[in-house]
C-alpha cells in the first residue's frame, strides 16, 4: 500500500511538472510573455497571446539635404523629398553655387574687361576688379618747360615789325582758377571752366624798336594735339575735343577779358585771361606759349601743340 501511494505520487507529480512545462512553454499564464522587438508603428507585442508592452518607437527622419530626401533611419520610410540645390549665380570668379552645400555647376563667367582709358586701368565691368595702370599720357615725358602760377620766366617771340627779329621778354601765369561760369565765361551743365590769366612783360629795345607779336595754342596732356577749331563762333568759342574716360567729349576755348595791352611807360604789357570749359574734373589741357616764327602769320595761331612743343615753348597744365 506505501508502495502504490508512493508510485501514484510521483506519477502525479511528473504529470503537474509536466502540466507546468507545457503551461510555461505554450501560454502566458505566468506573465511570461515572449516580446517581439517594438517597431517604428508596433509597440513590443506577445508572440503567443499578442499582448502588448510600451509605445510604438515612432519613426526617427533623417534630415532632408539638397539631394537626399527625409527617411526613417530605421523602417525607410519617405517624409519629405530632397530640398533641391539653391543655386547663387556665377560670378566672374565662381561658378553657380549651392548656398546650403556649396556643391558647384558650370564654369566661372570670366572677367568682363573694358579697355584702359587716361583715367582709368582696364577694368572688369561686372566686378570692377582692374588690370594695369591708365593709358599713358602722351605729354608725360617731354622735356618742356612748365609754367607754375605766379612765377615769371623769359619768353623769347617775333618782333611785331620783322618775325625774323628775336624779342625776348617775361611771361607768367598771373592766375589760375576754376569757376561754373560768370557773365564772360557762361555757365554748362556737367562742365566748368579753367581759366588762366596770362601776363607778357617786354621791356627792351628790341620791343621798343619794333613792337612784339605773341603766340599761344592749347594741346592736350593725354593726347597732345587737341585739334582746336582755328575759328571761333559768335560768342568768340572755339571747339575742341578730349579724351575723357574713354570718350571724346565737346570742350570750348574763349578768351576773355583784355586787362593790360598797351606801353606802360618803357614797358609793353599783356594781360588777358583764357578759358577753356572743360568736363568737370578735366585735367589736361595744356595752354602753350610758343614763338610767333612758328606760327608765321596770324591765321595759323591756335597750332596743333606737336607743331610747337620746342625747347622755348611755356606750358602751363590746367589742372
Ligand atoms: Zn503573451
Ligand atoms: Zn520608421
Ligand atoms: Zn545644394
Ligand atoms: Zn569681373
Amino acid at each position: 500500500m506505501k508502495r502504490f501511494l508512493l508510485w501514484t505520487g510521483v506519477v502525479i507529480g511528473a504529470a503537474a511538472i509536466g502540466v507546468l512545462v507545457f503551461l510555461i512553454r505554450s501560454t502566458c499564464v505566468f506573465g511570461n510573455h515572449v516580446y517581439t522587438p517594438a517597431t517604428c508603428t508596433e509597440p513590443e507585442i506577445c508572440t503567443r497571446c499578442k499582448e502588448t508592452r510600451g509605445e510604438p518607437l515612432g519613426h526617427a527622419y533623417s534630415k532632408a539635404t539638397c539631394s537626399e530626401p527625409s527617411v526613417c533611419v530605421r523602417c525607410g520610410e519617405r517624409h519629405a523629398d530632397a530640398l533641391g540645390h539653391e543655386w547663387l549665380p556665377a560670378t566672374c570668379t565662381e561658378p553657380e553655387t549651392c548656398a546650403r552645400c556649396e556643391e558647384t555647376r558650370g564654369e566661372p563667367l570670366g572677367h568682363s574687361m573694358r579697355d584702359a582709358t587716361f583715367q582709368t586701368p582696364a577694368t572688369c565691368s561686372r566686378c570692377g576688379e582692374t588690370s594695369g595702370e591708365p593709358l599713358p599720357p602722351a605729354f608725360a615725358d617731354r622735356a618742356v618747360n612748365e609754367l607754375t602760377v605766379g612765377e615769371p620766366v623769359p619768353y623769347t617771340t617775333a618782333s611785331f615789325e620783322d618775325y625774323s627779329i628775336d624779342v625776348t621778354g617775361i611771361a607768367e601765369i598771373a592766375d589760375y582758377r576754376i569757376i561754373d561760369g560768370d557773365e564772360t565765361f557762361p555757365a554748362r551743365e556737367g562742365y566748368e571752366w579753367r581759366i588762366v590769366t596770362v601776363r607778357l612783360v617786354f621791356d627792351g629795345e628790341d620791343a621798343q624798336q619794333n613792337g612784339v607779336q605773341s603766340a599761344y595754342t592749347f594741346g592736350d596732356y593725354y593726347t597732345l594735339d587737341n585739334a582746336i577749331s582755328r575759328s571761333e563762333d559768335e560768342n568768340g568759342m572755339r571747339t575742341f575735343a578730349a579724351d575723357w574716360y574713354g570718350l571724346r567729349v565737346q570742350c570750348w576755348q574763349k578768351t576773355g577779358r583784355t586787362l593790360e595791352n598797351d606801353w606802360y611807360d618803357r614797358e609793353l604789357r599783356f594781360t588777358w585771361e583764357e578759358g577753356v570749359q572743360v568736363p568737370k574734373g578735366y585735367d589736361g589741357v595744356l595752354f602753350i606759349l610758343y614763338h610767333f616764327c612758328l606760327a608765321e602769320h596770324a591765321t595759323r595761331l591756335y597750332l596743333p601743340a606737336s607743331e610747337v612743343l620746342n625747347d622755348n615753348a611755356l606750358v602751363f597744365r590746367m589742372k
